[in-house]
């Protein structure tokens, strides 16, 4: 039902009609060819990365940002916080 990606040619085909599929660290992959997942096997980790390389990039994008300060040299300040700074 789901629309995948043939990591091998690129194409996008739809998993229940995937001529072949191949298994690689836990994931699935699926081929429009039988000929496409013999490249795959014969190569699985080049393929593999590729093909995951997008959901990772994408959760890389989010870093944490960098005015926050947390571990900045005026973090330990901020335990010091009341009594030692009345706000008048
Ligand atoms: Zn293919």
């Amino acid at each position: 039902m789901a629309q995948v990606k043939d990591p091998v040619c690129g194409m996008m085909i739809d998993s229940d009609k995937a001529a072949a599929k191949s298994s690689y660290q836990e994931q699935t992959y699926y081929f429009c060819a039988e000929s496409c997942k013999r490249t795959f096997d014969a190569n699985p980790g080049k393929y593999a990365q590729a093909g995951a390389a997008a959901p990772a990039a994408a959760g890389t994008g989010k870093a944490p940002s960098p005015g926050m300060g947390g571990k900045g040299p005026g973090a330990g300040k901020r335990s010091g916080m009341g009594p030692s700074k009345p706000k008048m």
